[in-house]
């Protein structure tokens, strides 16, 4: 019997209010704002000596791990990422690439053989339209996203696709894309913004490399600013980080990392809770400041 005859013989039958109250039902887990959706993340990854340091911000997020669902995948924004257009990635197995420079050993020899997630990749691209996305089948996991996820689910067993950063376009585009992909915390999938608020590479003071909590004036009076417009949810404000005064523009001289945390607030439902943690400024001009929506 086909599925429509069988539900005409079940309204036709005695059992047509229990088919009703079943609609009835349906609708309302249709309409529930959040009950089943994933957290969405902003993580402050740092230097990728992260991924192998034990220290107080990669407690901070295992500590966030222990308090997680494990997702169905992770969907992660990270600022090592930018093309000209968007693009999502496809790949089965994708490498743990070692993006970076001038670090010992251990940490090039680290692999994050996490699956990938091609078919939701594909969901994740047609979601965007009519915005015309990429599907790349070349791009592994860089280490904005494996440094910090691998602390998140060590064993590797949820797989991890990434969404790649238009840098051409301004932070209201990016945070309107992100609110584009909200259906996919409801399936199950953690979406992760891996980048760092504050981010100066060229002012930081390698002198003072692991002093707690030390930032540069400008940095203080950043990370003060930013975090309210965060916790009054004034996300206009931080589309537009550029006109936030001249703390800002040192805290952002180019956007790379701060965009991820503009996907991340786009995926805020009316309700929903901001926390911070890891609000630590370290070497002056870089924070380590993350969040969770919920
Ligand atoms: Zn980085």
């Amino acid at each position: 019997m086909k599925r429509s005859d069988f539900i005409k013989t079940l309204a036709a039958s005695s059992l047509a209010p229990f088919v009703m109250e079943l609609n009835t039902l349906q609708n309302w887990i249709d309409n529930q704002p959040n009950s089943a959706a994933m957290p969405a993340l902003f993580l402050g990854h740092g230097s990728p000596m992260n991924a192998i340091e034990d220290n107080q911000f990669v407690q901070g997020f295992k500590d966030l791990a222990g308090k997680l669902e494990k997702p169905k995948a992770i969907l992660c924004i990270s600022a090592h990422w930018l093309t000209r257009g968007t693009k999502v990635s496809a790949v089965e197995k994708p490498e743990t690439i070692h993006d970076f420079g001038g670090f010992p050993q251990a940490l090039y020899e680290v692999q994050y053989p996490a699956p990938g997630a091609p078919a939701l990749a594909a969901e994740t691209r047609d979601l965007l339209q009519p915005l015309e996305a990429e599907l790349d089948h070349h791009w592994g996991l860089d280490h904005g996203a494996w440094s910090v996820v691998k602390h998140l689910f060590p064993l590797a067993d949820v797989p991890v696709f990434q969404m790649s950063i238009d840098y051409g376009q301004h932070g209201t585009y990016h945070f309107e894309l992100g609110k584009k992909l909200q259906s996919l915390r409801k399936k199950g999938v953690l979406i992760i913004g891996s980048g760092n608020i504050i981010h100066n590479l060229r002012l930081v003071d390698f002198q003072n490399f692991n002093r707690d909590d030390y930032g540069y004036d400008w940095a203080i009076e950043a990370r003060e600013k930013i975090n309210e417009l965060l916790l009054e949810g004034n996300y206009q404000a931080l589309c537009n980080y550029h006109e936030l005064g001249q703390a800002a523009q040192l805290a952002i001289p180019t956007p790379d990392h701060y965009y991820p945390l503009l996907y991340t607030l786009g995926l805020q439902e009316k309700g929903e809770a901001i926390t911070l943690f890891n609000d630590k400024l370290m070497a002056g001009s870089l924070s380590m400041t993350s969040l969770k929506i919920a």
